[in-house]
């Protein structure tokens, strides 16, 4: 079968298990009229059969609205209930109970046909759950007698909710329509406490997430066992009322796990004590109950006493505080107090201080899960924008320091290429300039010479005047080379008081002319130290030229060299061409 025709069935399935129960040729009937109640425990005949079932009419009998908690119980713990079936055109009735407190025993014309639970033989029992019922009917069943023997030691003895006369083929659909909103809310908590779950693992605010998922697991396990299609899914109505309690009981746990992460600073420890003793109760009331100590039905309306209490003492505690709380915090605090409300009037109701009606709790936890689901809506909107917002940031950053670190590789550049006494280029720098010289010359055609300059007796410079009047002597020699030559020719210190030259579209002759004016002009030069006049400073030159000295550029080093070498045997104070 294809996807869609599973869903059509589906659709279709559930079209009529919601079709209107008044579509059917017999709808529900309420046993709203005609009941009677008697305190005590029936004596039973010697054949089993109770003798209150008896057709023998007694005066004990009295009338009652609604066979549950007839007056003056004065700490009995039996009763019996009795109504006259009406007639109708039922094809295979049931009768559908909502709940019984606790167990009981359904007879008619003293027939035993139904049973919840296990009378012992003093007539008393344990609790076994608070599931819904069918009864089955026999077909004869009109105007006759249907007694109900109920055991209860808690605050409730008797049925509960509804009793209504209906088609078994009905009752499926019935239950199924009055849980859907429960079903579908519970599954929205579950899956809340599982995204709040994974945050509380992945987020900052751990706690604050813990806390709301442990709310939604517990509101959900709480929904959905209290829903009457958990039946359906397993017929255990005993486990299921025992994760009801877990589930309700948990609710104070969680909230007192928010508020006290939220107040932090405002009676931490008041809220903590409040949810350790909650969280005190669950474990023992469920392992009480577990043990088989006392029965879980009882563990309810002490917990209800506890969580009035529990809840007033926390709305005394936060509520100078409320201001300070943000919207977000304000609208999970709101769906709370709806929740809180709701469950009080269902406690109220349980407890029989306002008539029977089915409260939507499960209202009040979708109110909670709307509330959940808008404030991770806004929570991710902001995040959003604070990561588009640090984004932004971040680029900025990046570029700023783009720039910083450009600017110093500039500068580590620069360095790397620049003699730092006179600010001329090194060595590696007039390398590179030979090399890339040398490999365009060929097709350049035009000469080149190359320059070795040498001062003369610098030595002696150094040793009269000192180091650094040696210094300001090679700043001011490289001052005079810039004057000298243009800023196509390579004008390099290659270390210590040696120089380099490399004059591009100039010969030999070009050079030892341009040579000379330099010389003239060092002739004349003196040097500032100090205070004191240094100088004038004499240099050898060595020229070499291409293509008339050497088929390669490169070998015009140790030529000029060899030119510098001749030039100082010569006398110094003189330029001289290699031959
Ligand atoms: P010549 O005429 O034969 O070239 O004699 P010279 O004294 O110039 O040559 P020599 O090679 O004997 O001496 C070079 C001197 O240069 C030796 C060293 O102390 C000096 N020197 C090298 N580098 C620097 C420097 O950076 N600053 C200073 N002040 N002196 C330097
Ligand atoms: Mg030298
Ligand atoms: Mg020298």
């Amino acid at each position: 079968m294809g996807h869609w025709e599973r869903l059509l069935g589906a659709a279709l399935l559930l079209c009529l298990l919601m079709a209107p129960a008044a579509a059917a040729p017999n709808a529900p009937r309420e046993l709203g009229e005609g009941w009677e109640y008697r305190w005590g425990d029936s004596p039973f005949l010697a054949d089993g059969t109770p003798a209150w079932t008896g057709a023998a009419e007694d005066d004990a009998w009295r009338p009652i609205a609604f066979p549950s908690n007839p007056p003056d119980r004065a700490g009995r713990r039996h009763a019996w209930f009795r109504v006259t079936l009406p007639e109708g055109p039922w094809r295979d009735p049931v009768l559908y109970v909502y709940s019984i407190d606790l167990i009981a025993e359904a007879y008619l014309g003293g027939e035993r046909i139904y049973r919840h639970g296990t009378f012992d033989a003093t007539g008393e029992g344990r609790f076994v759950g608070w599931p819904w019922h069918m009864i089955g009917l026999p077909e004869d069943f009109a105007g006759r007698r249907l007694y109900f023997r109920v055991y209860s030691d808690y605050t409730d003895i008797g049925l509960w909710g509804e009793v209504k006369l209906m088609e078994r083929a009905d009752l499926l659909g019935y239950i199924l329509r009055h849980s859907a909103a429960a079903l579908v809310v519970s599954g929205l908590c579950l899956l809340l406490a599982l995204l709040a779950g994974a945050f509380a693992l992945i987020r900052a605010n751990r706690r604050g997430f813990a806390a709301i998922a442990l709310f939604a697991l517990a509101a959900g396990v709480m929904i959905l066992a209290e829903s009457q299609a958990s039946q359906l899914l397993l017929n255990a109505p005993l486990l299921w009322d025992f994760l009801a309690a877990g589930g309700y009981f948990t609710l104070p746990v969680a909230l007192g796990l928010l508020l006290e992460h939220w107040f932090a600073d405002h009676r931490p420890r008041l809220i903590r004590r409040i949810w350790q003793g909650h969280l005190a109760y669950l474990a023992l009331a469920l392992g009480a109950a577990a043990a088989g100590w006392v029965n879980l039905s009882i563990t309810f309306p002490v917990f209800d006493g506890l969580l009035v209490i529990s809840l007033t003492i926390l709305l005394a505690a936060i509520a100078p505080r409320l201001r300070r709380l943000d919207p977000l915090q304000r609208a999970i605090l709101a769906s709370y107090a709806v929740f809180g409300a709701l469950l009080l009037v269902d406690m109220l109701v349980a407890h029989g201080l306002l008539p029977w009606v089915r409260v939507p709790v499960s209202a009040g936890a979708l109110a909670f899960a709307l509330a959940i689901v808008g404030i991770s809506l806004a929570d991710y909107a902001r995040t959003r924008r604070d990561l588009a917002r640090l984004n932004r940031h971040l680029e900025r950053e990046v570029d700023e320091r783009t720039r910083q670190l450009q600017t110093l590789v500039e500068r580590l550049e620069s360095d790397a290429r620049t003699d730092p006494l006179t600010g001329l280029a090194n060595r590696r720098h007039f390398q590179r300039r030979l090399d890339a010289t040398a490999d365009g010359a060929p097709a350049d055609g035009a000469p080149l010479s190359l320059v070795m300059i040498d001062i003369d007796h610098f030595k002696a410079v150094n040793d009269r005047h000192g180091h650094e009047a040696g210094d300001r002597v090679l700043a001011g020699v490289a001052e005079a080379l810039r004057r000298h030559f243009r800023d196509g020719d390579a004008i390099c210190r290659l270390g210590g008081e040696e120089f380099v030259l490399l004059l591009p579209g100039v010969d030999a002759e070009g050079a030892r002319a341009r040579l000379s004016a330099l010389m003239a002009e060092l002739a004349g030069q003196v040097y500032h130290y100090r205070g004191r006049l240094l100088g004038p400073v004499t240099v050898s030159c060595g020229i070499a030229a291409w293509p008339r000295h050497a088929a390669d550029p490169r070998a015009l080093v140790g030529l000029a060299d060899q030119a510098l070498y001749a030039a100082k045997q010569a006398g110094r104070a003189r330029a001289e061409i290699y031959a």
